[in-house]
């Protein structure tokens, strides 16, 4: 098979750049080892995607692969299993055959590390979050658990801490690994308690809702929510020994080019100090119009 550019991944990032690359009169095909959407998928209830009030992330998902079918993008249900370059071609294994392209756009994503502790699971959308910006309103006035002690960590329970009535931060160290002035800002903030040197053991509610974190040392905090930031990891295994990666995410230009030429990155999987819907679609439109510029000059 063959194209003018191969799209994988098909969340925000990678549907955005299969709308714009399709729009612009290319041939795309766009692939996704599970279903298109991605993320979007899993988000119960969105509220800051410009322009949809508040929507459900299925609802969101849907319109973004429409809008690239409708455009005339090939979108099917294939992993990646490989990338090489011939010349100036790209050579794509997936689990459906070869597929030629003159761009890529990778847009695989990335899944954000999980405490693996009991109720974790159970209660991820109906209190457990990995994600402040995302989450954190809907928690107005109410008691937050932050667990972690990192940069995301301490700048996300500052910044809750600005919309709960509490934020109890949970740490198994005794000191915080993120930034100093971080530390400071967090120390001196009222409705941030600490609670170092504990883990949190399960996660607790009634079946609905979150209401309580129990600790290392068996004490049970009441709480409505648990905010969860003990890192993330970028899908980018296949890129990794071809282009350049920086802790793991795949470093771009300004212009979504990775350090191999005609090869594009895009959303959560890149180097970027903001993981959203907005951001990965921003970054789809971006790739697609270089890649536009890319091929042009083949
Ligand atoms: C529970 C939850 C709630 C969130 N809430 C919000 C919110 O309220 N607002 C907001 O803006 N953002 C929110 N986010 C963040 C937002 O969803 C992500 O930042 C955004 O969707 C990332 O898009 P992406 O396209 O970069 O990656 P992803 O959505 O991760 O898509 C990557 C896709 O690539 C596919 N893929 C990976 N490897 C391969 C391969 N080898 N071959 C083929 N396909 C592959 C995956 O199956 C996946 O579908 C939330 C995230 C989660 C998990």
């Amino acid at each position: 098979m063959e194209c003018d550019v191969l799209v994988i991944g098909c969340g925000a990032a990678g549907l955005s750049a299969a709308s714009y690359a399709a729009r612009a009169g290319y041939s795309v095909i766009a692939i996704d080892s599970l279903a298109p959407g991605g993320q979007m998928l899993y988000i119960d209830e969105i509220e800051n995607y410009p322009g949809q009030g508040t929507t459900s992330g299925y609802a969101l998902a849907e319109s973004f692969e429409k809008q690239a079918a409708a455009f005339g993008a090939r979108i099917e249900f294939w992993g990646a299993k490989s990338i090489g370059k011939e010349g100036e071609r790209f050579i794509v294994e997936t689990t459906d055959g070869t597929v030629t392209a003159k761009a890529v756009i990778y847009a695989a994503g990335a899944r954000h590390r999980h405490l693996g502790c009991q109720g974790e699971e159970e209660y991820q959308g109906k209190g457990v979050s990995y994600c402040a910006t995302c989450d954190g309103p809907f928690f107005k006035g109410r008691r937050i658990a932050v667990v972690g002690g990192g940069d995301t960590a301490l700048t996300d329970a500052l910044y809750l801490s600005r919309l709960a009535s509490e934020v109890h931060i949970i740490h198994r160290r005794s000191e915080f690994r993120g930034q100093k002035a971080l530390q400071d800002r967090v120390i001196a903030k009222e409705n941030i308690i600490l609670h170092m040197e504990r883990n949190a053991v399960s996660i607790n509610g009634d079946g609905r809702n979150v209401k309580s974190v129990t600790l290392s040392d068996g004490s049970e905090l009441e709480c409505d929510a648990v905010f969860i930031f003990v890192g993330i990891v970028p899908n980018s295994e296949l890129l990794d020994g071809m282009a350049r990666l920086e802790g793991g995410f795949v470093w771009t230009d300004d212009h979504m080019m990775t350090s191999v030429p005609g090869l594009f990155a895009a959303g959560d999987v890149r180097t970027t100090p903001f993981r959203q819907v907005v951001t990965a679609a921003s970054d789809g439109a971006t790739a697609a119009h270089a890649a536009d510029s890319y091929i042009q000059n083949m």
